[in-house]
């Protein structure tokens, strides 16, 4: 019996200067609702009728107003005008809103409830690098806190501002590509460009730069279109390609960083060894060293013609895990998007992806695959043509040595097409009251099962939620852990209570507390627990060395400022 009622799903721009303007995925006019199939999944899960979803709630139509006076005094303010031009000092509620919040899930919640908390004095846009150098010494002097905010899609309280202060935004001027180096094969621009006006541009270089090739970055994070090299590299961000052109950390080459200590400019080197390496100590600072005004990135020459395809279903977790560290450890190379989901993940993205998910479900099983127990498979070979047909083809045989069946190209092909959309459903799912968060951390593969089964029995101790998981990032020693979980929304407090249950267990189990999305204020609790007392001692020192009055990104990023009672 086909499933018949359908949600009215929020289907128009949000009102100018709303709640909703703020919290909404992506573009105001884009939407990626639900499809049948996967509501009924949701529905049977989470224990909900047609009933739940007949009546939207806390959609933030509302205009923003706020009740916080601005604590800058009107000289501060004059002096900021001084360096960037009136238009560019914003002091409105709207505004000031706007820039408090990233893309976290309790920022979706507290905007939805109106709660605001945390927001800056004043948005303040930068149109050089200059006028940078003139903010810092002016807030530095004067001790008013510096929150950079870019593409504001953190997911970890990145770019809040518990101490007030100015929100500086890098996206509206500090996005030009400064150079690019046919020679080095490198492009150097500033922190403030998007994914896609920085993959337009190299997809174009031979038009636009006179260059021999077209390029591409090969960094494809899901939040791709609305996020920004500066946000990449300061929280140490992945693509989804990142098994093939490596982390933001294998992409940067040199990067130019303002501090309240003064100017930090990288060596371009393709490696070096004069010492501990100044880059990677920078890479994942999260704002609270310095501020990075521009970044020379690896770039790769563009061969989409040459681009293979996979999909496999494997029978268990087990058999999936032992083939893709074969995959990763048989020395003929890497994959490009290289992405493993665990039973949980693959049932609901077939019922998601599938066009008719009862056929394939008994086609399944009449091949001797169980739903609740087959893990899907999904990828792409990027790079020359006889490399791309080597590594297809070693995947292959590797894949059916473990017994799995090749689904062709096509789900792979189904997926990418989707894959900046998806993240448009989270706000449809909490306009009913459903919760749809990520944790994610990465561990050696002999801890990964470990890993995975303590976090998602964790979250699955809760009734009513859903817990799935893939690993989308591959390493020859180990790999990334990525969790989706779903629960009925019952207030801020009992949401927290399960993410914090779940960033508990993935600091238990052994793993990293983060592989890609940074720690910022979120994870920061449990930081100096995971590292260590003399790990936060040596970014205290750093901190203190850059910003002696601790005026960049402060209360509580990377722990370095939170109090004694904060932490777990
Ligand atoms: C739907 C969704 C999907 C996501 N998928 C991925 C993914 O696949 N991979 C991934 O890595 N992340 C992902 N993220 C997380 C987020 O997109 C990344 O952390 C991203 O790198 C942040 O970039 P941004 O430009 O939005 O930075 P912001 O959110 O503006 O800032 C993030 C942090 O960096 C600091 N910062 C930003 N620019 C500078 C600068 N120039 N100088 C100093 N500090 C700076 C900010 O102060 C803040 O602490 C996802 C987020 C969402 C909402």
């Amino acid at each position: 019996m086909s499933y018949k009622f359908y949600p009215d799903w929020y289907n128009n721009p949000p009102p100018a200067r709303s709640y909703r303007s703020i919290f909404k995925w992506g573009s105001p006019s884009v939407f990626k609702h639900p499809n049948e199939r996967l509501l009924k999944v949701i529905k049977d899960r989470l224990g909900m009728k047609d009933e739940d979803f007949k009546h939207k709630k806390n959609t933030g139509d509302e205009t923003v107003k706020i009740d916080f006076p601005v604590k800058l005094n009107k000289i501060f303010l004059k002096k900021l005008e001084d360096i960037v031009g009136s238009e560019n000092v914003l002091t409105d509620d709207y505004s000031r809103l706007k820039f408090a919040y990233g893309k976290t899930m309790l920022d979706l919640m507290r905007l939805r409830l109106k709660i605001a908390e945390n927001i800056p004095d004043a948005v303040v846009s930068p149109r050089c690098k200059d006028e940078i150098k003139k903010i810092i010494e002016l807030c530095d002097k004067n001790l008013v806190p510096i929150t950079v905010y870019s593409g504001g899609s953190s997911v970890t309280r990145g770019v809040e501002c518990p101490k007030g202060g100015i929100s500086l935004n890098m996206q509206k001027y500090m996005k030009r590509i400064l150079k690019i180096n046919p020679v080095n094969q490198t492009v150097t621009v500033q922190p403030g460009i998007s994914g896609p006006e920085l993959e337009k541009a190299l997809n174009n270089a031979q038009n636009l730069f006179s260059t021999k090739y077209n390029y591409t970055c090969g960094h494809f994070p899901q939040s791709f279109e609305y996020s920004t090299v500066g946000g990449w590299i300061t929280t140490r961000g992945a693509g989804q390609n990142s098994t093939y052109y490596g982390k933001i950390e294998n992409l940067v080459l040199s990067q130019e960083y303002l501090t309240p200590a003064g100017e930090i400019r990288t060596g371009e080197y393709p490696a070096h060894a004069m010492g501990p390496d100044l880059n990677q100590v920078m890479i994942g600072s999260e704002g609270v060293f310095g501020i990075l005004v521009s970044a020379t990135l690896k770039i790769f020459r563009l061969i989409p013609h040459s681009t293979r395809r996979f999909s496999f279903i494997f029978k268990s977790w087990q058999n999936a895990i032992d083939a893709t560290r074969e995959i990763m450890q048989a020395q003929f190379g890497f994959p490009s998007i290289f992405r493993l989901s665990d039973p949980e993940e693959t049932e609901i993205a077939l019922r998601m992806y599938g066009a008719d998910f009862r056929i394939i479900q008994t086609f399944l099983r009449v091949k001797g695959y169980k739903l609740g127990e087959s893990c899907l498979l999904i990828g792409t070979c990027d790079g020359d043509d006889d490399f791309t047909k080597l590594v297809s083809g070693k995947i292959s045989e590797i894949a059916s040595d473990y017994k799995a069946m090749s689904l062709s190209g096509l789900v792979a092909k189904a997926w990418e097409k989707s894959r900046f959309k998806d993240p448009y459903m989270r706000d449809d799912f909490l306009d009913f009251g459903i919760i749809v968060d990520t944790l994610e951390c990465s561990a050696c593969w002999d801890r990964i099962e470990h890993v995975w089964k303590r976090v998602t029995e964790t979250c699955k101790k809760y009734p009513r939620t859903i817990c799935m998981a893939h690993i989308s990032h591959f390493y020859p020693q180990g790999a990334n852990l990525y969790f989706t979980f779903f629960t009925k929304e019952d207030g801020i407090k009992e949401y927290l209570q399960i993410q914090n249950d779940m960033i508990g267990a993935i600091r238990q189990s052994g793993a990293s507390l983060s592989h890609h999305h940074g720690i910022g204020k979120m994870i920061a609790p449990w930081f100096e627990g995971a590292v260590g007392k003399e790990h936060l001692d040596v970014l205290k020192a750093l901190k203190k060395h850059f910003d002696p009055n601790n005026i960049m990104n402060p209360g509580g990023t990377l722990a370095l400022d939170i109090p004694e009672t904060e932490k777990k």
